[in-house]
């Protein structure tokens, strides 16, 4: 909980301060079929920007989400860590589809149904989602990236209804919301926001909530960081 409510004051901080990247190749054993499996991984990632109200980080972080994801070719299993364990029993129907291994977007949205078939609509479903929706964001596919978005919506619906933490942390409503205007749900978005105002009261989460509000009143879809935040806010 702590983690997800310092989500957004971290995440700016760190990112306004450092640049470095650093890849390391590995062996990892997939957690599924046990096969060894060549990755690629971030060893040290701090980049400059500002990310978006969505979390999408800033352009350099984002060219590493080809990172975030590795896949078992034998047994299809994907995963941002290839070696975590999972019974195949309970994801075999998503294991089953047909994959399309060049769709970096298809891969984090796979990701998301084996996360949703082995556990629960969770935060990390959610990400997975919206990570599918930012890859088709940099390709400038709006149908695609709004159908991600959709998907991701409907996990953070779900999650918050299963889980009273998730319900009352701040930086969940204010993703959420984001999520819904950039789709153009406005109104959806207004009832969102009048209840998120209980929750999002650290540090720059009512400043972002604001500005959330005058974007949904001025219909606005478009993309801002938490540094339009802060110049707004000023
Ligand atoms: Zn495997």
């Amino acid at each position: 909980m702590k983690r997800q409510s310092l989500l957004f004051t971290c995440l700016f901080i760190i990112s306004a301060t450092m640049h470095a990247l650093t890849l390391k190749e590995d062996t990892k054993i997939c957690g599924v079929c046990g096969q060894p499996v060549h990755v690629t991984v971030v060893q040290r990632l701090l980049s400059g920007g500002a990310m978006d109200l969505d979390l999408r980080p800033a352009p350099e972080k984002r060219d590493t989400l080809k990172y975030q994801i590795q896949l078992c070719r034998k047994c299809n299993y994907c995963w941002p860590d290839i070696g975590k364990e999972r019974k195949r029993e309970k994801i075999a129907e998503v294991l089953d589809k047909p994959l399309a291994s060049d769709n970096l977007a298809a891969l984090f949205a796979r990701a998301a149904e084996i996360e949703i078939a082995d556990n629960a609509p969770s935060f990390a479903s959610f990400m997975l989602y919206m990570k599918a929706a930012w890859v088709m964001d940099d390709l400038k596919n709006k149908k695609k990236s709004d159908e991600y978005r959709k998907l991701a919506i409907k996990q953070m619906e779900l999650y918050m209804e299963r889980d009273a933490i998730a319900r009352t942390t701040g930086d969940n409503y204010l993703a959420y919301i984001d999520a819904l205007r950039r789709i153009g749900e406005f109104s959806k978005a207004k009832k969102v926001a009048e209840v998120a105002a209980l929750y999002a009261k650290e540090s720059i989460l009512p400043k972002i909530l604001d500005f959330q509000i005058k974007l949904i009143e001025n219909k606005d879809t478009g993309r801002y960081t938490v540094a339009d935040v802060l110049k707004t806010a000023k």
